[in-house]
């Protein structure tokens, strides 16, 4: 069990009042009766989540995205969002605000969110950003984590590895074997700095979906929450995770580092069953995004990961992003923290 994912385990998480779905999923659910409300929040941390040199409309894009991209997960249709801002004396500047404000709202208006409250104040130290959204859903229709089940196809919308190849490059990790990283860096920065939240394939997969979650920590973790809250295991085949051609061209070991365990891409993962299949090309067709199928689920224990022949992969990314990890075995190897 992580660092992060045991704190609020221990210390947040209490029995939520019958009827609502509390601590542990994308959103909570209100009072599910026939249409839940489906909320979500999400902290945006300067130097942590974003560095201080971000251009700011694609921050403003950025911070709303990640909280519409956990209402995707749930199937839910936005309704609104607060937003909270410490924000230190240099950043009560004008062009700045005016941009962030730019990025956030052409964002807000192409969902038909609005911003509806929140709250401001100064900073001694950085930037923080808050965003509290929500959503409407059936409650029967939401797309829990727990609902998978043994037989299940286990699908995800887009490419994954790119924003996690652009952090890298922006981090200035020098091992990262690109022969051209400014090239590579153009590839790949806009899925780092303008994700694109999947809030149509979530609504077209309400019914169809038996389980979901948004890749914010890595495919692995994130898929791995599924699983612990379906009581399933799985199987997943690395070679079939769709990526684009900056990561394709990536070797294997990194390759699979990316897009196994980058976070930040905001794409679904999802699982439904293998008898939908068809069905689910056509929402996703109707969504505009890819769905690909990467594995199956099954009775367990634990998720395998096998390359196209078959085999187990060796050189598996250990762990998605974690913000407390607790101390690493140096004979279990690791992949460097990267968000
Ligand atoms: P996500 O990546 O979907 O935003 P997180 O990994 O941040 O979700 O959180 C996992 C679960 O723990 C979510 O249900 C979230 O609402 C809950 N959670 C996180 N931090 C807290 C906290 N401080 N108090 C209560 N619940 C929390
Ligand atoms: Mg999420």
């Amino acid at each position: 069990m992580s660092g992060e994912f045991e704190l609020i385990r221990r210390h947040f998480t209490r029995t939520a009042p019958a009827g609502m779905l509390g601590v542990g999923d994308d959103c909570a659910l209100l009072s599910p009766s026939a249409d839940a409300t489906a909320v979500s929040t999400d902290l945006l941390v300067e130097g942590r989540h974003f560095f201080p040199d971000v251009d700011p409309r694609a921050l403003g894009h950025k911070s709303l995205a990640v909280n519409l991209s956990d209402l995707a997960a749930m199937g839910a249709k936005p309704t609104a969002f607060v937003l909270g801002l410490a924000l230190p004396l240099p950043r009560v500047d004008d062009a700045w605000l005016s941009a962030f404000a730019a990025g956030l709202f052409a964002l807000a208006d192409a969902y038909g969110c609005p911003l509806v409250g929140g709250d401001t104040t100064r900073s001694d130290t950085g930037t923080t950003l808050s965003i509290t959204i929500f959503g409407s859903v059936p409650a029967q229709a939401a797309l829990r984590r727990s609902g998978a089940r043994p037989g299940d196809d286990i699908w995800v919308s887009g490419t994954l590895g790119d924003a996690d190849l652009a952090l890298r490059l922006l981090l200035g990790e020098r091992d990262v074997p690109v022969a051209d990283r400014a090239a590579v860096l153009a590839a790949t920065r806009g899925a780092l700095e303008w994700p694109e939240p999947r809030v149509a394939l979530g609504l077209a997969l309400r019914g169809l979906a038996s389980a979901a979650i948004d890749i914010s920590d890595g495919l692995l973790q994130d898929l791995g929450h599924v699983l612990a809250a379906s009581g399933c295991g799985a199987r997943l085949c690395a070679d079939d995770v769709p990526v684009s051609p900056a990561v394709a061209a990536l070797p294997a070991p990194w390759r699979r580092r990316c897009a196994l365990g980058g976070g930040d891409a905001y794409e679904l993962c999802f699982t439904a069953p293998a008898e939908a299949r068809a069905r689910v090309a056509e929402a996703a067709a109707r969504a505009g995004v890819a769905a690909t199928r990467i594995g199956a689920v099954d009775a367990g224990p634990g998720l395998r990961v096998v390359d196209a022949g078959g085999m187990p992969v060796p050189d598996l990314p250990r762990a998605g992003f974690d913000h407390f990890p607790m101390p690493v075995d140096p004979a279990a190897g690791s992949l460097p923290e990267t968000s």
